[in-house]
């Protein structure tokens, strides 16, 4: 699923082949400007500090929710009241669409500029909340990666937010299970 949300939420770069090195992608002009682009979002601008601690507390939030689903628990009461309170922008008005034969009834701010964006990235998250399927939500299987990813697969078994994390833990269970069997 290719999400608002979840491409917000992947903001937050790991190096997945282990370095430990770590980027806000918030703070990457040529990622923010595509961003930006491709959800139709003017008026943030992440090099203004208040911006910045803004998208940095909803993604937090974000992933902390994230957390919370793909372990199985219910997210936490003051997570919800924190989400809430993201989607409590106001002015905003309600958008009926239709796509492949599906109805769609959106919730869209009317104002431009940082609360709306926030707004638009929570609705989101709200809106798969209410409408995804919880148990196809995952995080890659890498440990140094953590990216959020929707899993369409017909058998719900991918464990990797793409080609290169997949790539790259199979070539590391491989030469584990060479180096197990060289030994014994
Ligand atoms: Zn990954």
């Amino acid at each position: 699923m290719n999400a608002l949300w979840i491409d917000f939420v992947n903001s937050d770069w790991r190096d997945y082949r282990g370095s430990g090195r770590r980027q806000d992608r918030l703070e990457d002009p040529q990622w923010l400007r595509k961003f930006r682009r491709e959800w139709g979002l003017d008026g943030i601008d992440p090099r203004r500090p208040e911006h910045h601690l803004s998208l940095s507390r909803l993604r937090s939030l974000l992933q902390g929710i994230v957390g919370s689903i793909v372990a199985g628990a219910p997210p936490r009461q003051r997570d919800l009241a924190a989400l809430n309170r993201w989607l409590s922008a106001r002015p905003v008005r309600s958008r009926l669409s239709s796509e492949r034969g599906q109805f769609r009834l959106q919730l869209v701010p009317t104002a431009r500029g940082l609360d709306a964006v926030c707004f638009a990235i929570a609705a989101s998250f709200a809106e798969f909340l209410v409408e995804g399927d919880l148990s196809r939500l995952r995080t890659c299987d890498n440990a140094d990666c953590g990216w959020v990813f929707y899993d369409r697969t017909k058998s719900r078994t991918r464990r990797w937010c793409g080609d290169a994390c997949g790539n790259l833990i199979k070539v590391r269970e491989f030469r584990e299970r060479r180096k197990r069997k060289s030994k014994s």
